[in-house]
């Protein structure tokens, strides 16, 4: 399949049309639907999505449970070979729908085919675990008895998704979920379906390839929250990665656990790095403007925060400033653009009410203007903010998702480890030091608090093989690798007494006599 052009010249809205078609996607469902999509490149309608409704969305549910009883009884490596097709047909698929991210979110290219990269990475991965859903074998306490543990499929694993990672998170879900016995179900972001259109049609070419997987296995609804509420409540799903604001999270999570459903949250991040005197400057100077600029700000692991040592400050925050004045910003699909558009109007007026306040508190605030001329009227072009803060505090304090650097002055390794975990959300973070002490107790009980704790690289850009996720505000969820699966399943701990006698645990004894 030939790559689609990028050129910038072709309206959008055609290339889109263009896409979807090469991709599988029937014409009805974008056409001349209810959900107005726009692109944040031009600002400009792009497709007219069909949503869902929610009689449609029980009817899903139920076809995804009935799925899963069937799917739960084909052996682990059997389960792994769809998942292997998947991985085929995304690599088939790669540069049309990370084109087509570019397109829906404004991602530049290379991080619109990183995207869909990390989709056949989770397949990769999750193919290797099919045959490695191991339990343990445990010591007893009595003779001639056996205690193991088994690990058994879940049930309908729900995925809710943000717009900003509008198809890996449902690969990271779905790749886990389809090799442990589950089935799925979807409710991408309302300002991103058309990727998750075009990767359900994906995922209808591997299902077909497979031949036999059961009709309901991946299951896709386009909605509102309301669509997703239908999830969060249906007593047919166990589990339910919820992605997105720790604001949504809030309302999905007390939800769930009502009705004692599985909760996977990956919710805001508000993270930071620590400059130390020793640290490698160069290399901390490019670790830190991927972290915070790329992806416009607009990835769950951003740098949001950068504690720099006194001594270091002045030779790196004006350099950084410089950096900050010289990036490219524009449409995505021109040579050498690094920040791209924000996803909306309400981005823009959230970062420039943070700035405001940023002011009002005393800071410099170095860019964050709006960059006139690229896409109409609708599109919102920044400049990346850097903002030197005279204490950590204010805005600093939250999750704006936007490109805004909050740099805070500080002369004690105890004072910044203090400011860095003194924030609600606990998702990544990292340190830039040489110094073999402060990375170790960086990385220690005593140092960051967040899921992710990086030496020497930015907080953003993580690989599937680790599990992803974070603590506090960021909801305590854990997806992709390491162990993270455990979470689509659920455990039985079995106890076998292959002895003609019947010893009771902790020496307890009931004698009913003869
Ligand atoms: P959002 O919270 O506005 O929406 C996320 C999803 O939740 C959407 O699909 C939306 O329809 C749905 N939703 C919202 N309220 C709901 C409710 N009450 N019930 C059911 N569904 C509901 O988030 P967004 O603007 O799309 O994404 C940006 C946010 O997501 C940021 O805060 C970012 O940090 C976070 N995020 C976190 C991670 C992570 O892994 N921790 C990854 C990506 C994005």
């Amino acid at each position: 399949m030939p790559d689609a052009p990028a050129s910038t010249a072709a309206p959008i809205a055609a290339q889109v049309d263009q896409l979807l078609q090469r991709l599988g996607v029937p014409k009805s469902a974008y056409a001349d639907g209810e959900l107005a999509v726009r692109s944040p490149i031009s600002g400009e309608t792009i497709a007219l999505v069909r949503q869902t409704s929610s009689e449609e969305a029980k009817a899903a549910i139920g076809r995804a449970h009935a799925a899963h009883l069937a799917w739960r009884l084909v052996p682990g490596p059997r389960r792994g070979e769809l998942v292997r097709l998947l991985g085929e047909e995304l690599r088939a698929a790669k540069a049309d729908l990370g084109l087509l991210v570019t397109l829906e979110v404004g991602k530049v290219p290379s991080e619109g085919a990183g995207e869909v990269q990390e989709m056949i990475d989770i397949c990769d991965f999750a193919v290797g675990l099919s045959r490695q859903l191991y339990g343990l074998t445990i010591a007893t306490e009595r003779p001639e008895h056996r205690m193991m543990e088994t690990w058994h499929p879940l049930g309908v694993v729900g995925v809710i998704s943000a717009f900003n990672f509008p198809v890996a998170v449902w690969s990271w879900n779905a790749a886990l979920a389809l090799v442990c016995g589950d089935s799925v179900v979807w409710k991408p972001s309302e300002k991103t379906p058309l990727t998750a259109l075009a990767t359900h049609a994906i995922a209808q070419r591997a299902l077909a390839r497979f031949g036999d997987a059961p009709e309901g296995l991946l299951e896709l609804l386009v909605g509102q929250r309301d669509i997703g509420e239908v999830l969060v409540d249906d007593p047919r799903v166990p589990v339910l990665s919820a992605t997105g604001s720790t604001a949504m999270g809030r309302q999905v999570g007390p939800r769930l656990a009502a009705r004692f459903a599985r909760a996977i949250l990956e919710l805001g991040g508000n993270n930071a790095a620590i400059v130390t005197p020793s640290a490698d400057l160069d290399l901390a100077l490019r670790g830190i403007a991927f972290a915070a600029m790329g992806t416009a700000g607009q990835r769950c692991t951003t740098l949001r925060r950068l504690f720099v040592h006194d001594g270091i400050y002045d030779t790196l925050v004006p350099r950084l400033a410089k950096v900050y004045g010289q990036v490219k910003v524009g449409d995505p699909r021109a040579p050498g653009t690094l920040v791209g558009p924000l996803i909306d109007g309400a981005a823009f007026d959230g970062m420039q009410k943070a700035l405001a306040e940023s002011r009002a508190a005393g800071a410099t605030v170095h860019g964050g203007e709006r960059v006139a001329g690229i896409g109409g009227d609708g599109a919102y072009y920044v400049r990346p903010a850097l903002v030197e803060l005279p204490a950590h505090a204010g805005p600093a304090l939250r999750e704006t998702f936007a490109p805004i650097l909050y740099v805070v002055r500080y002369s004690s390794f105890d004072q910044a480890i203090e400011w860095h975990n003194a924030v609600g959300a606990g998702l990544s973070s990292s340190i830039f030091t040489l110094d073999m002490r402060e990375a170790e107790r960086f990385m220690s009980c005593a140092g960051s608090d967040c899921g992710i704790a990086n030496v020497n690289i930015g907080p953003s850009g993580a690989e599937i093989g680790g599990a992803f996720g974070g603590e506090k505000e960021t909801g305590g969820g854990r997806e992709a690798g390491s162990d993270a699966w455990k979470a689509y399943m659920r455990r039985a701990t079995n106890t076998i007494n292959y002895s003609t006698a019947l010893p009771l645990a902790q020496g307890v004894t009931f004698d009913i006599g003869d």
